[in-house]
């Protein structure tokens, strides 16, 4: 098939999120798979590629956001498993350090930015080569949510024959793209799609709310969570319409890009290690331990976490049980930036707990991959997590996963109440401090049951979230669909 995916963020060139890891592999499996595949995405300030390798594409964008018209071009580049990643090379929109934001907020013309990118997607699809032209057209999250709108407008409106089937997934719900109902202008398209079965929310412009509405087919990241936004506690105020979309949508777990995210020839790793022979974890418990200058004892349960810090993660009642926890012998470390208040929360604790707590903010592929080899637990407390990767990575890299049953945690991690001879990891269902405690503690006590503790990990290890099964889930619908 041939398939154009649409994305704000795009693994290794540019990350904030699981975002970018989801559709960097569903493309290089997807092509790998021997599928023709196009990403479309920013070239923004801090995009990670040689700019002496880029490929200028013979194509202008002249497309109208508003009142002006916004010059831009194409410049490609061929990945090794053969993707085309088309970037958009517009400076005067792209080409800042950040994705979205900088110290002072959002940038303000974030509409504008991704209008742009949208367009800029759909004028690809309809214009490039026979060769290349899309079946698919597959837009991800709110920054792309409006392409479904414009290929739908294309195909009524401007008899846009043979267009390609839409897909819009949806990685996280809360984030919508909801700007003042004036903001709309800046589409270029009538205002007959702005109404409350289209792009308007409560008076306001919504770009996910659009994706939603109009495309061919909806997925999210987990099963799990495609059920839970149809109920009005995670529906993020899009639950009616979720529902009655509900034909359309489906969720499919994401995979794991095992050949970055593994053990066993790992760059990042001080030591390489598998299920037949854990010796080397064990360096990388003591490695990390030195790398965040805590006691090197391997006789301790080491607990981490890597993330944003962000509501959403359940940092509020992170903080609250390790005010418990850090009285026990055990030590925990985190990696991660977001909220200013959570960072002084880990910093106040890391004052009142030396020793056993060590905190490091900011941003570190390479410290991600220690911490979730090092660890001996790893914690997602996530209020709501469409899919998570984390957890999928802790399971492979022998790292026991301690998580709140919801979206794709409960969809990935077996707890020992579900099934004895697969648990790999340790689930609590409320969303309180005292079931997160609860279910640290269980983990201390597994810590010491060695046996049971290497079942765990034998478990997690051997699970097989691999992209290749992912793949074929989506394709299978770009089939159904298409
Ligand atoms: P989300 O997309 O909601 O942030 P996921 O668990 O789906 O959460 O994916 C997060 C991805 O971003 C993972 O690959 C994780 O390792 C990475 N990540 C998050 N924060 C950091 C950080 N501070 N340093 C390095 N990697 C990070």
């Amino acid at each position: 098939m041939k398939i154009l995916l649409a994305t704000s963020e795009l693994h290794p060139f540019s990350k904030t999120g699981g975002l970018a890891d989801m559709v960097g592999a569903l493309a290089k499996f997807l092509a790998k798979a021997g599928h023709t595949v196009g990403v479309v995405t920013p070239l923004y300030g801090s995009v990670k590629v040689d700019r002496a390798t880029l490929q200028p594409l013979d194509w202008r964008l002249d497309l109208s956001i508003g009142l002006r018209v916004a010059h831009g071009t194409i410049k490609t580049h061929t990945t090794a498993e053969g993707v085309t990643v088309y970037f958009v090379d517009q400076p005067e929109l792209y080409g800042r350090p950040e994705l979205y934001n900088d110290s002072a907020g959002d940038y303000p013309d974030n509409p504008e930015r991704f209008i742009f990118l949208s367009r800029a997607a759909v004028n690809l699809a309809r214009y490039l080569p026979l060769a290349v032209r899309p079946e698919v057209l597959h837009a991800h999250d709110w920054q792309t949510g409006l392409v479904p709108l414009y290929v739908y407008h294309g195909r009524t409106r401007e008899a846009w024959l043979k267009s390609p089937k839409t897909f819009f997934t949806i990685h996280n719900l809360a984030y919508q793209g909801r700007y003042e109902g004036p903001r709309y202008g800046s589409t270029g398209l009538p205002w007959d799609y702005f109404h409350t079965e289209g792009a308007e929310f409560h008076r306001d412009f919504n770009m996910l709310k659009a994706g939603v509405a109009f495309a061919d087919q909806v997925t999210t990241v987990s099963p799990s969570y495609a059920e839970e936004i149809k109920q009005i506690e995670q529906g993020c105020g899009l639950e009616g319409l979720l529902k009655r979309r509900a034909e359309t949508l489906s969720g499919i777990l994401n995979g794991v890009d095992y050949e970055e995210w593994n053990t066993t020839a790992n760059p990042h790793l001080p030591a390489a290690y598998s299920a037949a022979d854990l010796t080397g974890k064990d360096h990388c418990k003591a490695a990390l331990q030195l790398e965040y200058g805590l006691p090197v004892r391997p006789d301790v349960p080491l607990f981490g976490t890597v993330g944003r810090l962000a509501d959403q993660k359940g940092v509020d009642i992170q903080l609250e049980a390790l005010e418990v926890m850090l009285e026990e012998d055990i030590q925990f470390v985190m990696l991660g930036s977001g909220s200013k208040p959570f960072e002084e929360g880990y910093r106040a604790l890391a004052e009142k707990f030396p020793g056993k707590i060590a905190c490091r903010f900011g941003f570190s592929q390479g410290l991600s991959h220690r911490v979730e080899a090092g660890c001996d637990f790893f914690v997602m407390p996530s209020r709501y997590e469409p899919c998570g990767l984390n957890q999928m990575y802790s399971l492979r890299y022998g790292t026991v996963p301690i998580v709140r049953g919801t979206g794709g945690l409960n969809d990935s991690v077996i707890d020992i109440k579900e099934d004895v001879s697969l648990a790999n990891g340790i689930k609590f269902r409320d969303y309180s401090a005292a079931a997160l405690t609860k279910a640290m503690y269980k983990a201390k006590v597994l810590f010491k049951e060695s046996e049971l503790f290497a079942h765990y990990r034998a478990n997690g290890i051997a699970v097989d979230f691999s992209w290749e099964r992912t793949c074929q889930d989506y394709v299978k619908l770009y089939k159904r669909k298409g």
